[in-house]
């Protein structure tokens, strides 16, 4: 058990197995035969001399990571191997296969000492980084110079790309996914990592000119101005495309779905106004402005409870079924599919597309995780401008750097200056993109100040700036929160069935909540009194018997009201809200009297 008796615990996918010997020994063997492709390189070995355990695991669900296999202080990855690869003699699997580059474990990293480059190789090593970039994840080593910023903030951005607008897929005109956003002009970053060229087919953002300055207050507390002019050349403009369907089904007895525009007299019935954009066959057409609400299928079913029973085709019988624009939602008709199901069922889908150009509340973000929303949208005229004549299209307070320490947003800033003035694709991956020095030097070069300040004047007056302005280009994301999704509020409108309360949520028009602390905020400013009109949404009279303090029975239709158990008492009219007549009747499925004693005041 210890390591003195030199016998060791051995588990196999955490289940013990037999006691072995020399648990040193037999690691190291072990390991040999997987690198000689003796065992296989799912197969991971851990030696735990604290516990005295071995643990072999080949179970689904480890996380595992490549690594150079080192031995004696030298890469088993020699430059003659590299060259093979280089020459496509020898692939990936074929270096796992020979033992080359190794799989590990969370367990069996604990048994190794990885050196991140080869200059740092001793004796100890048993591993080396295939490059320091593997140490971030996929969307992580999406940003340029992380290793410059804070850490949250590189978890941050890498949030944020994955929210960001670009182009999804190639096959989108003919895709029905339920929703998507497409990028208008999607751009390759400017600075580019590693990770980046990987994904450049699919660009999730553009290039942006930034400054970095106050501009009259408009863009303070993340706050973005953004260049009107530049929006209406096409900047960031995106297509939002959202898919309807419905199926034509058959119920028992014969009874089918209609697919037709709902006659007069059908459950449910619009009025004719709404179902003037749909064709005879009762399904719109392409490139037909719809609103929200909008019919764009036009389908009658027969009545639930009527299916089994003798068939009539009688119009009461039938029920309105149409498939409308969801609620909040507007566009262009796109696309209109008719086809069928496996089952032989009519299957109809109409793509609704929706041109989405920034406004005031559309969020933007860097890849740095410096995120804000539009604020102000400023013609060219009224923007700064630069000796050269650049406007640019994003002004950026520089109050969001300090305190989030984004040093590799003012970095990307720089290199992509550099790039876009000489014409190239600037590396910042990281840990081995270009250096500081070496932005400077290409700077000072294209004959500009190395530190990225410039002069700037006031687009309003004309007049220089007294302060240079930090001035680059930056790689900026839309992100999927547009203020048309969110836009919302309610004077009236639906109720729940159950508590009479309004409905929550925007797709389904509710009631903007006013919650506890709301309230408190009201008591607070000795406004009690408002709560009154405010706590009234589901406000109803019950009647009380005062003899025995249950509810008691109003019969509208005879105006008679009596309580059931002491047939003839006083009953009172009580105001309470719904649910708390609700409660009472939860009380009372559960076996509890709930009496409630009234008082005229
Ligand atoms: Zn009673």
């Amino acid at each position: 058990m210890s390591e003195k008796t030199n016998k060791a615990d051995l588990f196999f996918n955490g289940r013990w197995v037999k006691e072995i010997r020399n648990p040193e020994e037999f690691v190291k063997k072990f390991r040999e035969k997987r690198r000689q492709g003796l065992i296989s390189h799912h197969i991971n070995i851990a030696w735990f001399p604290e516990y005295g355990e071995v643990r072999i695991n080949s179970d689904g669900g480890r996380v595992r990571r490549p690594l150079i296999v080192v031995e004696n202080g030298k890469p088993k990855l020699t430059p003659e191997i590299l060259q093979k690869v280089r020459e496509g003699k020898l692939g990936w699997y074929e270096l796992v296969r020979r033992g080359i580059i190794e799989y590990l474990d969370a367990e069996e990293e604990e048994n190794a000492l990885v050196a991140m480059r080869a200059e740092e190789l001793t004796k100890e090593h048993t591993h080396l980084e295939i490059d320091p970039i593997v140490m971030l994840g996929n969307s992580a080593a999406l940003a340029p110079y992380p290793e410059y910023n804070r850490g949250d903030r590189v978890n941050y951005g890498s949030k944020m790309v994955g929210q960001a607008i670009g182009l999804v897929a190639d096959n989108f005109p003919v895709r029905t996914d339920t929703k998507f956003n497409i990028l208008a002009y999607p751009q390759v970053p400017l600075v580019q990592t590693s990770m980046s060229r990987i994904i450049n087919e699919y660009p999730v953002g553009q290039n942006i000119v930034i400054a970095i300055l106050c501009w009259e207050g408009w863009n303070l507390n993340d706050a973005i101005v953004m260049s009107k002019s530049a929006v209406e050349r096409g900047l960031f403009r995106s297509f939002y495309f959202r898919t309807y369907e419905t199926l034509k089904k058959r119920y028992w007895g014969g009874q089918e779905d209609e697919i037709m525009i709902p006659e007069v007299g059908v459950k449910g019935y619009r009025g004719e106004a709404a179902y003037v954009n749909l064709d005879e066959d009762g399904i719109i057409s392409p490139e037909i402005r719809v609103e929200s609400d909008s019919v764009l299928i036009g389908k009658v079913s027969p009545l639930r409870f009527l299916i089994g029973e003798e068939f009539t085709a009688e119009l009461e019988n039938k029920r309105e079924a149409s498939v409308c624009v969801r609620h909040g939602e507007r566009g262009v008709v796109d696309t209109v599919l008719i086809t069928e199901t496996l089952d032989a069922e009519q299957l109809i889908k109409v793509r609704v597309r929706d041109m989405r150009i920034p406004e005031i509340g559309d969020k933007f973000a860097s890849r740095h995780g410096q995120k804000g929303v539009i604020s102000l949208l400023v013609k060219q005229e009224d923007m700064p401008f630069t000796a050269d004549g650049v406007v640019p299209d994003i002004i950026f307070n520089p109050h969001a750097i300090p305190s989030r320490m984004t040093v590799g947003h003012l970095l990307e800033m720089l290199a992509g200056k550099v790039g876009a003035l000489s014409g190239q694709l600037v590396d910042g991956s990281a840990f081995t993109g270009m250096k500081e020095e070496e932005i400077r030097k290409l700077m000072k070069k294209l004959g500009f100040r190395d530190d990225g300040k410039q002069v700037l004047y006031d687009g309003a007056t004309g007049k220089m700036y007294p302060a240079l302005i930090f001035t680059g280009i930056s790689y900026y994301l839309k992100l999927d929160h547009m203020v048309t999704d969110k836009i919302h509020a309610r004077s009236r409108g639906p109720v729940t069935l159950l508590t009479k309360q309004p409905t929550e949520g925007r797709a389904k028009r509710g009631g903007l909540r006013l919650g506890e602390m709301e309230q408190q905020c009201m008591v607070g400013h000795n406004a009690a009194l408002v709560l009154k009109e405010r706590f009234d949404s589901d406000l109803t009279a019950i009647p009380v018997c005062t003899k025995c303090g249950l509810l008691a029975i109003h019969e509208a239709a005879k105006n008679k009201t009596y309580c059931d158990v002491c047939k003839d008492s006083q009953i009172a009219w009580v105001q309470t809200s719904y649910a708390f007549k609700l409660f009472l009747d939860e009380l009372k499925a559960m076996g509890i009297y709930p009496k409630l004693v009234v008082k005229e005041v």
